[in-house]
């Protein structure tokens, strides 16, 4: 592993939609991490020197895949296992689809046949999922992998502000996540409409991963753009139960989505309500700032909990941890 404090950590991405190119565009002005590598479904690019995040995107959009960047890219259908065995990499994103939902752990276990070591941090958002990369840690740990879980907004940013929250009751009553995403297009995050879709009413995961983008948009136009999701499977509910603070039925989850509209149909907060140890009946609300997008709210918090793994895996703590194990840092 690198020495942070004189070498920059050396930072992959895998998958290069909407929240891989925003990783990328957060990566370029950090002095402590320097993006190296990134791959999606068809290629992928790696150079030691760092990636310029225009000319990655530029290929990708226009050439179909990170594969078509000269000279550092090269196409492949197994661009992750590719990937892994050519790259010096410290740490990686996954920016992944988790679609069908055993897709995270079935990538994790693939890093960890390659003998890779190092960091992980995902955006993984459903309970079901958490629980797969979870029975993992033992494994993870024979591996020298440090793989933090749950890192995006929510779970993730928001999960970690509703830990802190909790700090000022004796009991607490109920977490409430309530998010207002705002995009101008959903093909600009397939994956992230798709596992939407997948909490509403009469949908599943298998359902939404087999719907073609005619089926999405055909979808997206009787609702006008707009999803409203309500009691999602969150893995914040888990997250908040192993940290001990109330157990997962008090975890609410839920929000609005408008894919037609960059702007945030409601502004995305936390309520944490509790009793103090006064007996005084109280709640606390985070609200995020309605100009901070869902990419920044994601690929921030990503990178912050990046930092903060590599601290753990430099003292040889590895295996799996929900985020809310740790605290993220500020990767300058
Ligand atoms: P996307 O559909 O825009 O992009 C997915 C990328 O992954 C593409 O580049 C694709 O080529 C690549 N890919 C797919 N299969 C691959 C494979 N086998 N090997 C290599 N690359 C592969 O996705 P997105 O909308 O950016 O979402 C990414 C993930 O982030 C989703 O799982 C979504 O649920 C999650 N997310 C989490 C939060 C949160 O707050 N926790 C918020 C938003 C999105």
């Amino acid at each position: 592993m690198t020495n942070a404090v004189k070498q920059p950590l050396r930072v992959g991405v895998l998958g290069f939609g909407g929240l891989g190119q925003a990783a990328a565009r957060v990566l370029a002005p950090k002095q402590e991490l320097r993006w190296v590598a990134a791959a999606d479904r068809h290629g992928y690019a790696y150079d030691p020197a760092g990636l310029d995040a225009d000319r990655c995107r530029a290929a990708y959009r226009d050439r179909g895949s990170l594969g078509e960047l000269h000279p550092q890219g090269c196409r492949s259908d197994h661009s992750i296992a590719d990937l892994i065995a050519r790259a010096q990499v410290d740490g990686y994103f996954l920016a992944l689809p988790n679609l069908p939902n055993t897709f995270m752990a079935d990538v994790a276990r693939q890093l960890m046949q390659s003998g890779w070591r190092g960091v992980l941090v995902d955006a993984l958002k459903r309970t079901s999922a958490m629980e797969q990369l979870l029975a993992l840690h033992a494994d993870l740990q024979q591996a020298g992998i440090t793989y933090l879980t749950g890192c995006g907004a929510t779970p993730g940013l928001l999960t970690a502000v509703a830990a802190i929250a909790a700090q000022s009751y004796a009991e607490i009553h109920e977490v409430r996540i309530t998010f207002g995403v705002g995009i101008a297009n959903w093909e600009a995050y397939r994956a992230t409409i798709r596992e939407d879709i997948a909490h509403l009413p009469g949908y599943d995961v298998e359902m939404a991963q087999a719907m073609s983008d005619a089926e999405v948009t055909a979808l997206l136009d009787r609702t006008e753009g707009i999803l409203k999701l309500e009691n999602m499977e969150h893995a914040d509910d888990i997250m908040l139960e192993l940290a001990g603070i109330c157990p997962r039925d008090r975890v609410t989850v839920g929000g609005v989505v408008d894919t037609r509209n960059a702007k945030k149909p409601l502004s995305t907060n936390v309520q944490v309500t509790g009793r103090t140890f006064e007996g005084q009946r109280s709640t606390h609300t985070f609200t995020l700032g309605d100009e901070t997008s869902m990419a920044a709210n994601v690929c921030g918090p990503a990178f912050g909990y990046l930092k903060a793994g590599a601290a753990l895996h430099q003292r040889g703590q590895y295996g799996l941890f929900p985020a809310t194990a740790v605290m993220p840092q500020f990767a300058r």
